[in-house]
Order: structure tokens, then C-alpha cells, then sequence
């Protein structure tokens, strides 16, 4: 995005939790007393589908976050929007996936059927599948049938991995592709980021333009390429997934309108002057000499070499920014 026609003052943020707020259990250093102090309205929307928003609440106000369960928005919650929004919404849906799911689904209206209900009741007119810990194959395959007759299918994300202290697990996309492994093709609708439905979804209940809120985040391919789509600037911290060198690799459809450290330092007042600091210009000099080495057909060899000197140049940056 560019920073033209920036407000002066972002009115709200719209943050990502894992890797932003939290690794597994444990607190990202400066994330709470950075979004403690921030004269914004606050606002979390996790891809994680399969804790209820009330959970996820609990949690950050256990960190010390003041966080009222309606402050959360998951991607089961925008699954069960989309669903709801269509111009024949569903009244029968499959709920595939961890308790966030159903209680979705449940809250939005729906009749939930749960997969080892699926064979003895009616026909589902729809299926919204998310992670669980718990999802069987046996729950796999009820969604399946279900796509196979005729339902509409929508996950509420596709990320395929899913990080924890012991390894990298699959993630809620490893299992809608299995589903689409057995019925020939993906789901009609994806809810999560980088689709922009989440973010929608927590536009409307800030009452906020997308133009008036700064998402953060720590994925490039989740949380920033889902801020550009729904047209919203955003803020990319170094405390999760993706790094330095990621950033300087993204393509255009993923790039942050800023990059920091962490939140440490975060500017009470949101205005872009507060949020550009010296590691954001950094970058964005170099995105703009690597596009042009590319468009004047640069050797391969020619352009790992330009980006291995914009990482030096932007860890250079980095290392003065956190010298605390
Ligand atoms: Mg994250």
C-alpha cells in the first residue's frame, strides 16, 4: 500500500496474536505494554479457527490485556459471516473442526450438525471446516460426502502449518487439503486471512473504515497480504514467522506499509510520521532498487547479490533500532 492519503492518525489497530502478542504461552517481549498504552481502539483477529473468542479473550487478559470477549474476531466468526451473507445462506451447516467452530456457527444462527451426527440427519446445505486438534478422519470424510453432495464448502483458513513447541504440526489447510484430495478441488470460499472476510469482519464491528485502522502482523502471506486486500496499511513486526530477509524478498501484494523490530517504542498517538521509522525506510529503498534490478533484467546472480547487500544495509538498521 502506499502511505498516500494515510489519515494522520490511525483510529484503530487490528492485531494478530501468535507471533505478534504471544509465542505458544508465553508473552512477545514489549507487545503488552505497547498495546497497553496505544491511544487506539484495539482489536485481535486470529486465523486460528478453533478456540471460541471468549478463549482467546480470557487469554489476553490473563497476559494483562484489558480485552472484552467482543474484541476478538476468529476466522470461524468470519466463516459463519460469509456463510450468513450470501444471497441464500445455508440453514443446515457441517461443522468440521475444534469447539470455535460450531459455537460459530451456533451463534451466527445456524442449525449445526456435527459429523458423527452427519449420516443419521438430513442433508447439510453447507460445510465450514477449521482446525481441531481433535478432527478425526472419520470427520474428514463426513465432509467430503457432504462437498460431494452438492454442499457448499468454506474453510475458515488454509494455512498449512501449524507451529507449537515440539514442531511444526499441519495446520487447519493440511486438512482441507485432504478433503479437497478426495472430492477433486478446493473449498468455494476461504474466510481467514489473507482473504479479506476476517478483516471485514472486524471493520464492521469497529465500526471503522479500512482506511482509518492499522493491521499488524507477523506473517507476509497472512496478515499483510490480507491488510492490502481489504485496503488497510499495516505494520509488519519481526517477533514471529517471517524475517528480515522475507521482507525484503516479498512481492508487491505482500509488502507492510511499515516494518519494526517489535513494539517496543510503539507511539501512543498512531500517525504514520510516529510509525515510518529509519528500518521501513530501509526497506523500502531497497524494494525499489531490487524491482528496478529486475525490470532491467538482471542476472540471478546480479540479484541475490543486490538483496544480500539490502540485508546488510537493513540489519544494520536493526541492530541500531534494538541497541536498548
Ligand atoms: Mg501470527
Amino acid at each position: 500500500m502506499t502511505t498516500e492519503g494515510a489519515p494522520t492518525t490511525y483510529r484503530a489497530l487490528i492485531c494478530d496474536l501468535d507471533g505478534v502478542v504471544y509465542r505458544g504461552s508465553s508473552p512477545v517481549p514489549y507487545a503488552v505494554e505497547a498495546l497497553v498504552g496505544v491511544r487506539a481502539q484495539v482489536h485481535y483477529a486470529t486465523n486460528n479457527a478453533s478456540r471460541p473468542p471468549g478463549e482467546v479473550a480470557a487469554h489476553l487478559r490473563d497476559l494483562g490485556l484489558p480485552c472484552a470477549d467482543s474484541e476478538v474476531t476468529t476466522s470461524s466468526e468470519a466463516g459463519a459471516w460469509l456463510l450468513s451473507r450470501g444471497s441464500a445462506p445455508p440453514q443446515r451447516v457441517l461443522a468440521v473442526g475444534g469447539p470455535g467452530v460450531a459455537l460459530a456457527l451456533e451463534r451466527a444462527g445456524f442449525t449445526v450438525v456435527l459429523p458423527r451426527d452427519a449420516q443419521h440427519t438430513p442433508a447439510v446445505d453447507a460445510v465450514l471446516q477449521g482446525y481441531g486438534r481433535d478432527v478425526t478422519a472419520a470427520d474428514l470424510a463426513e465432509a467430503a460426502y457432504a462437498v460431494q453432495a452438492g454442499a457448499c464448502w468454506v474453510a475458515t483458513n488454509t494455512d498449512s502449518t501449524l507451529p507449537t513447541d515440539r514442531g511444526v504440526a499441519p495446520g487447519g489447510g493440511s486438512l482441507v487439503s485432504a478433503v479437497a484430495g478426495a472430492v477433486g478441488r478446493g473449498p468455494d470460499a476461504v474466510a481467514g486471512k489473507p482473504h479479506p472476510t476476517i478483516y471485514e469482519l472486524a471493520l464492521e464491528r469497529l465500526s471503522l473504515t479500512a482506511g482509518e485502522v492499522l493491521a499488524i502482523g507477523d506473517r507476509l502471506e497472512t496478515d499483510i497480504e490480507g491488510a492490502l486486500a481489504t485496503g488497510m496499511a499495516s505494520l509488519f513486526v519481526l517477533t514471529g514467522v517471517d524475517s528480515l530477509e522475507d521482507v525484503l524478498r516479498a512481492e508487491p501484494r505482500m509488502r507492510p506499509t511499515y516494518i519494526r523490530a517489535d513494539l517496543a517504542d510503539l507511539a501512543t498517538q498512531l500517525t504514520h510520521e510516529a510509525l515510518d521509522g529509519p528500518l521501513t525506510g530501509v526497506v523500502r529503498r531497497a524494494w525499489g532498487q531490487l524491482d528496478d534490478a529486475r525490470a532491467a533484467g538482471a542476472s540471478s546472480a546480479q540479484f541475490e547479490t543486490a538483496l544480500t547487500q539490502a540485508i546488510e544495509a537493513a540489519r544494520r538498521v536493526l541492530d541500531g533500532d534494538t541497541a536498548r
